[in-house]
């Protein structure tokens, strides 16, 4: 089941911490404060912009408390980093049944600023497959791609 960014925030938040406690994390107020900064935002949010929108409910976060609570969401699943932002996003595909770490391609809209998340395992293969070819042992590849989206060029037109 995947997760569609218009449901309400509390029920989502709910869920991440009953998948977060099937694992035996806990998600603390801090982690569930910077989750649901990340859900409600429209575009990926960097550890400062997160830091600024926390501040108003936690005078006293740094980005050491920021960068704690993004690692452990990062580890179970709930958002992703997209790396050519260095920004977080929250992970569209964390329903009950996904695997809480998976391969992901990343489309970034250069002019509305979206990230739509994508999942083609075909691709993730190649990636590795073409990697392997040369020797190479592949940890961990990301894959944004740059362009226009659907409601961009539609509006375009
Ligand atoms: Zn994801
Ligand atoms: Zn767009």
């Amino acid at each position: 089941m995947s997760v569609g960014h218009h449901d309400p925030i509390e029920p989502r938040l709910d869920r991440a911490a009953e998948a977060c406690a099937r694992r035996g994390g806990r998600l603390t107020d801090i982690r569930r404060q910077v989750l649901a900064l990340i859900m409600a935002a429209r575009e990926p949010l960097g550890a400062y912009a997160l830091l600024d929108r926390l501040k108003p409910a936690r005078a006293n976060a740094t980005p050491a408390t920021i960068y704690r609570a993004l690692e452990f969401l990062q580890e179970h699943g709930l958002i992703h980093k997209v790396e050519r932002l260095n920004a977080f996003i929250e992970c569209t595909e964390s329903g009950e049944h996904h695997p809480h770490q998976h391969a992901v391609q990343f489309l970034i809209c250069g002019q509305c600023g979206t990230v739509t998340e994508m999942e083609d395992s075909g691709i993730a293969a190649s990636v590795a497959r073409a990697a392997e070819l040369t020797g190479f042992r592949p940890a961990h590849a990301t894959v944004e791609v740059e362009g226009v989206c659907a409601a961009c060029v539609a509006e375009r037109a």
